[in-house]
């Protein structure tokens, strides 16, 4: 029996297994190896850590955690949880563990817009996100990619940044062509857009079918519906990082710090929850 098992190995779970691990409470982490931000080489905006490959990150919280012998790490799949009385089990590759908690830091899955040649540049000089990826094309012309409202804020964001901001339909780019140094875009009407960077805005949705078959509460936006500790409408189920929206957040805080945040503070409620 497990004090937590904990599904996913990115920031989130990997912070929420240091806590638990220091805690000295029996931890089993699974990790399937699928990361959202597998296709990027520097990620941004993380103190002491702006900069850093994600992949580097990830290996030395394994290092760290490594140091504690309450934490097992599995490179491995689950594919079910289930409430069993007091407890809740997790399948992971025909076995069926048994946990007192059950922290879900799966992730979210991004379906870009079909634009071809996109989404070679995904992570690199096409991104979601003005805070993470933006002054890497400081003093360049940048393009948003998108035609919702948020168009307007996302270019608003980027004006003290960029040159220059062009706001474009996803509709209207045929073909996105490129290197490491800019984009080229090809427009409907012939023309071609070069730019430092673009700007889209992908459809995402929660990693895990086990999510779907836990009945959990989800917010408006999809995300898993948590209070400020994590932990969700079936209790001793918790979840952090992209896939949870605490009620008092308006959207999923989509950042490592973010879900470094929101793993540890489920570590220290899963704690509270065992002692109780
Ligand atoms: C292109 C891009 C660039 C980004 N750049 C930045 C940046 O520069 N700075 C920043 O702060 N944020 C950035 N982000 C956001 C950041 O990557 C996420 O907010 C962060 O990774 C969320 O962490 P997480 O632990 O919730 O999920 P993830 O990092 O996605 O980890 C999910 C984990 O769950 C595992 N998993 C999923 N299903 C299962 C299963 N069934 N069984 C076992 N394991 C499973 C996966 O293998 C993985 O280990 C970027 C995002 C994107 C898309």
């Amino acid at each position: 029996m497990y004090d937590a098992i904990i599904i996913g190995g990115g920031p989130a779970g990997l912070q929420a297994a240091l806590t638990l691990g220091r805690m000295h409470r029996r931890t089993l982490l699974l990790d399937s190896g699928g990361y959202r931000n597998g296709t990027v080489r520097h990620a941004h905006n993380l103190l002491t850590n702006d900069g850093r490959d994600p992949a580097e990150l990830r290996r030395i919280a394994r290092g760290e955690i490594a140091a504690y012998d309450a934490v097992e790490i599995r490179d491995a799949v689950a594919t079910e949880v289930v409430r069993d009385g007091d407890a809740l089990t997790v399948t992971v590759d025909g076995d069926t563990l048994r946990a007192h908690a059950v922290i879900l830091a799966s992730g979210v899955a991004d379906e870009l817009p079909p634009i071809a040649g996109l989404a070679e540049h995904w992570g690199d000089t096409v991104a979601n996100c003005p805070f993470c990826h933006g002054h890497e094309f400081a003093g360049r012309p940048v393009a948003v990619v998108n035609a919702s409202p948020h168009a307007a804020v996302l270019a608003r964001m980027l004006e003290p940044v960029a040159s220059e901001v062009h706001v474009v339909a996803p509709d209207d780019v045929s073909e996105v062509s490129g290197s490491h140094d800019g984009l080229r875009l090809r427009l409907g009407d012939g023309t071609a857009l070069e730019v430092a960077g673009a700007f889209v805005a992908p459809t995402w949705t929660v990693r895990g079918a086990f999510v779907d078959a836990l009945g959990l509460e989800r917010q408006d936006s999809g995300a898993i519906r948590t209070d400020p500790f994590g932990r969700t409408s079936v209790e001793g189920v918790y979840a952090v990082g992209d896939i949870a929206q605490p009620d008092h957040l308006p959207g999923p805080m989509f950042s490592l710090a973010a879900a470094i945040a929101g793993g540890q503070l489920a570590a220290v409620a899963v704690v509270q929850s065992l002692v109780a």
